[in-house]
């Protein structure tokens, strides 16, 4: 269960919210938890949860070590603040920022061999969802992955992919169970097929999109979803508790 909190919190916030968080998640060992941050807070709460099995991993980075590339920060200055696992892809990077296929390619290369572990995201946009071309979108930013990324050094323990519908994040909108399966069992598929059944199998896929306490039952019973990457209700500790908990609930 992953906490996407996008451009929110001060540090004092995040260690606020660490602390409120920790004791109510230390019956969920069987739930991986992670929280991605902004960058000005990965070291605070890197530092509080050294001892804790929740990953903290940055939003964003760049696929260059170091250099003339301002305002940019990369691997070894994430995993030098503590940082273990970064979203790649992101929606809002690509709708917003202008991230393409090929960049986000060369990142999720980058952050494996980093050791850094990229949740990678994928998802149509409404239009696309409304005239039937969701996979037609989905199934090549899955591909575009694999002309970079060497497959066959990796297994599927290296990566996550992140299912999110555009038009369900942040929305209220959220995909139901079945186009949640669907769309995922898809990518489960090709993952097969592209990289061997064993990777498929072993692959993390996570849905995204207006996850709530009251919907991740149902998602999470899908055969093919692994997990949840939340953004709006991850922001409040007791919130993504809940989460950790519903999701420790359905795995049992
Ligand atoms: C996200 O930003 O990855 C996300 C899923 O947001 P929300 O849960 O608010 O829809």
């Amino acid at each position: 269960m992953a906490a996407n909190w996008k451009m929110n919190k001060l540090v004092r916030e995040a260690e606020d919210y660490v602390a409120r968080l920790l004791p109510q998640i230390s019956d969920a060992r069987e739930v991986d938890v992670a929280i991605f941050a902004p960058f000005t807070c990965l070291h605070a709460i890197a530092r509080m949860t050294q001892d804790a099995p929740v990953l903290v991993g940055a939003q964003d980075f760049y696929y260059e070590d170091f250099g003339a590339f301002t305002g940019e920060v990369s691997a070894p200055m994430l995993k030098d603040v503590g940082a273990g696992a970064v979203i790649v892809g992101h929606s809002e990077r690509r709708e917003i920022f202008g991230e393409t296929n090929e960049m986000v390619a060369r990142k999720t290369t980058k952050a494996v061999s980093a050791g850094l572990l990229p949740i990678v995201c994928v998802g149509e946009i409404k239009e696309e969802r409304d005239a039937g071309r969701m996979w037609e979108k989905v199934g090549a930013q899955v591909r575009a992955v694999f002309e970079y990324l060497d497959a066959g050094e990796i297994g599927g323990d290296a990566l996550v992919f992140a299912y999110e519908p555009v038009w369900a994040i942040g929305t209220g909108e959220v995909a139901s169970p079945e186009d949640a399966q669907d769309a995922i069992g898809k990518i489960r598929g090709l993952l097969g097929d592209l990289v061997g059944e064993g990777f498929a199998e072993e692959v993390r896929i996570l849905y995204g999109g207006s996850i709530k306490a009251d919907n991740i039952g149902e998602i999470m019973a899908q055969k093919d979803v692994d997990g949840g990457l939340v953004g709006g209700a991850s922001l409040e500790a007791d919130s993504f508790a809940k989460l950790v908990n519903g999701a420790k609930a359905v795995v049992e």
